[in-house]
């Protein structure tokens, strides 16, 4: 056994197991970003991505099966909401990832550098069980990761974002993708009951006590949608109250999308903008579109399959 392994059983003997989940399938794409699709003991399936990268190793978790928040141009939303993952299956995904690479690479050493909550699911909803498996991923005993490298990502769900500052202060995204209160209410339907003020002012509570910190805020680039020069100000503007960095995401397609992805030129004149105003502009690659496994295209089939839980000191 690793010493992870080891110091993850210890820590977690007494109370939890690690639930392994089941190899369904491997999609591997041309820059390596790695999709698995992974089968949960009562027979649901998740996804899971891993994106190497030449500074750090990011793995990609889901936090629940399906999705409830139904926004309009993500594959999960399609899928609708189906339950929240356990703490154990939420590290067994990291456990499952960084055991198969350690194996591909015949090397001991940590691979994953970084984790992500921006696969299936809205981490927020289920901080219950995600709050217990990001204490594993921080603990010198689990995984010994530094908080800023984990980041749980929100569509904006304000009182769950000053209980994970209470619980694990690790590092935030919000899923911002409009400038304005309409277009949001239409594109993430939650900006209803929390729009765009109220979650910006949990924002700002969120970093007040570390005056270094800044909250990454994704932004999907939908052709003719989200993607002015105009929306590009109204964004900058948006953004000067509230330690920001942003991330454009080119809109991921998937079978029945009612969206495009913006115009490379649309989308470098929407940066400009922003990087003018003096904000910290960063257009994210596309990884994995070749094998569905980017923003927005996880999408995991349900089965029913007999029961099977692994304790993580088994194998
Ligand atoms: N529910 C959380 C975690 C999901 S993270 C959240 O909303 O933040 C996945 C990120 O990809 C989010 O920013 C989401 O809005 C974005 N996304 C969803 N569908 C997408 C698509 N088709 N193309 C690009 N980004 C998408």
């Amino acid at each position: 056994m690793t010493n992870i392994g080891k110091a993850l059983a210890t820590r977690l003997a007494a109370h939890a197991v690690v639930a392994a989940p089941e190899l369904v399938s491997e999609h591997v794409s041309a820059d390596d970003t790695r999709k698995w699709v992974l089968r949960l003991a009562d027979g649901n399936a998740i996804e899971t991505v891993f994106i190497p990268e030449t500074d750090r190793n990011t793995l990609c978790i889901s936090s629940q099966v399906g999705c409830a928040l139904d926004c309009a141009f993500c594959a999960t939303a399609k899928q609708g909401f189906n339950r929240n993952l356990t703490a154990a299956e939420i590290v067994g995904q990291v456990w499952f990832a960084e055991h198969r690479l350690r194996a591909a690479a015949a090397r001991p050493e940590r691979v994953i550098s970084n984790i992500v909550f921006m696969g299936m699911g809205e981490p927020l909803l289920n901080l219950k069980e995600v709050g217990p498996a990001i204490h594993v991923l921080l603990d010198d005993l689990g995984y010994g990761l530094s908080r800023r490298r984990v980041t749980v990502s929100t569509a904006g769900v304000v009182p769950a974002i000053d209980r994970l500052q209470e619980v694990a202060p690790v590092s935030l995204a919000v899923s911002l993708h409009a400038p304005d209160d309409a277009l949001r209410d239409s594109l993430v339907p939650l900006n209803k009951k929390y729009p765009i003020a109220t979650l910006l002012e949990a924002c700002r509570r969120y970093v007040a006590q570390d005056s270094r910190r800044r909250i990454t805020f994704e932004y999907a680039m939908l052709a003719g949608v989200n993607d002015s020069p105009a929306q590009a100000r109204a964004l900058a503007r948006l953004l000067k109250t509230v330690p920001a960095k942003v991330n454009l995401i080119p809109f991921n397609p998937f079978p029945g999308a009612a969206f495009a992805r913006s115009a490379d030129g649309a989308i470098s004149a929407f940066r400009d903008v922003l990087l003018q105003a003096g904000l910290v502009t960063v257009t994210r690659r596309t990884r994995g579109d070749s094998i569905q496994a980017a923003c927005g295209q996880l999408a995991g089939v349900v089965k029913e399959r007999p029961r099977r839980v692994v304790p993580i000191h088994a194998s």
